[in-house]
């Protein structure tokens, strides 16, 4: 198998898989116990949750373990809500489901809700933020960057005009948690994934600067300082703080193996196959993700060819009741119907090799001339 969909999971890190056992087999203690198996859960806690504290540059108890970006994206959006009962939310309109689900929901409790388009290179312009903020407006949620098309938002930017205007600011880092800092100084609130940098499934954090801003969504016993009700997943925040140190430990050589991977792709691919389009602007994309069009082609055929031959790779489009709906991040960015439906997203990883990338690029042009041909 070659697999190339890293954005949408990674292979765990064996070393973190390691650091993670002790607290799968013999050191099962219930965190919240009063005793010497429950205090050895706790403590790998705090040693987890001091690490990423120190890794972000936030304090500790800024740091909540959650089941990740979806969780997190909730928590912050309906737990700034919750406490204002009423108001106006901004929101780029390429946002992940779980916060434009989670609008979708609070309009439905009346909240008004306004979704900023990107431009054609996949970015949100700060400007554009700047003229939806309006006298109600309580929250705004902008990317760290897409998990479509990689593009990098300007955060920094949007979290310095939130501040300004007083407005809440999330920003959903669980694509460029692996490549980039977590941008805590402009951001009131951050989540992101283990499982997006080698580390275990339905685990990841919200780091959120002001506990009082938020109203926790899960209620129960004292875990998580009283934020989040539910025995808590101890191998899982182990294996967080492990994947996510190594990740920022081995940042600027795991980010150059993986452009050097993609870059040599997409160049390949554009020069080498006609009718190619790469979707937003390389230059503003994190090193790991080259969404591409190609003229004639569903992006679900090409899935499928590829498919065949054990390769993973994904499309945006959504398929629902037998029909192909184009991906909304690339009809937003001005790409036609059929553009954005011939779109097949490549998100390369660290244990991909240039091998791998030449293979996967003959069975690329090869299904590509096979659907065009047919
Ligand atoms: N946000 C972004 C940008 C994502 O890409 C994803 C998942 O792919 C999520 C949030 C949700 O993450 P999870 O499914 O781990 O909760």
């Amino acid at each position: 198998m070659i697999y190339l969909d890293n954005a949408a999971s990674t292979k765990l890190d064996e070393e973190v898989l390691t650091k993670m056992m002790p607290y799968l087999t013999e050191q099962y203690g219930n965190a919240q116990s009063q005793h010497a198996a429950g205090r050895a859960s706790a403590n790998a806690i705090t040693a987890a949750r001091d690490k990423i504290a120190s890794l972000v540059g936030c304090r500790p108890d800024e740091v909540f373990f959650v089941s990740g970006g979806t969780e997190a994206g909730n928590t912050a959006l309906k737990g700034v809500c919750a406490l204002h009962k009423k108001g106006h939310l901004i929101l780029s309109s390429i946002e992940h489901a779980s916060l434009s689900e989670s609008a979708s929901d609070m309009q439905k409790l009346g909240f008004d809700v306004t979704f900023v388009q990107p431009e054609s290179d996949g970015a949100v312009l700060a400007e554009n933020i700047a003229k939806a903020m309006r006298e109600d407006t309580i929250f705004c949620a902008v990317m760290a960057a897409n998990n479509e098309t990689g593009v990098i938002q300007p955060v920094e930017e949007i979290g310095k005009i939130c501040r300004e205007k007083g407005v809440f600011f999330y920003t959903d880092c669980v694509q460029t948690a692996a490549y980039l800092p977590l941008p805590a100084n402009c951001a009131d609130a951050m989540g992101f994934s283990s499982h997006k940098f080698y580390g275990p499934k339905g685990a990841g954090a919200l780091i959120l600067r002001k506990r009082s801003d938020v109203l926790r969504l899960i209620s129960g016993g004292m875990q998580e300082m009283g934020f989040r009700g539910g025995t808590v997943n101890t191998a899982g925040i182990v294996g967080t703080a492990a994947a996510y140190e190594k990740a920022c430990v081995n940042r600027d050589k795991v980010n150059a193996h993986i452009k050097g991977l993609r870059d040599k792709f997409v160049n390949r691919v554009l020069t080498e196959i006609e009718g190619t389009r790469l979707n937003g602007d390389i230059n503003k994309m994190i090193p790991s993700i080259a969404n591409i069009s190609f003229d004639g082609c569903g992006g679900e055929n090409i899935l499928f060819l590829l498919d065949l031959k054990g390769i993973c790779v994904s499309t945006g489009a959504a398929c629902a009741a037998g029909a192909v709906s184009p991906s909304d991040t690339l009809i937003t960015m001005g790409c036609g119907i059929s553009e954005a439906k011939s779109s097949v997203r490549f998100s390369f990883g660290k244990h991909n090799t240039e091998e791998e990338v030449d293979l996967v690029f003959d069975a690329l042009k090869f299904a590509v001339e096979k659907i065009r041909n047919n």
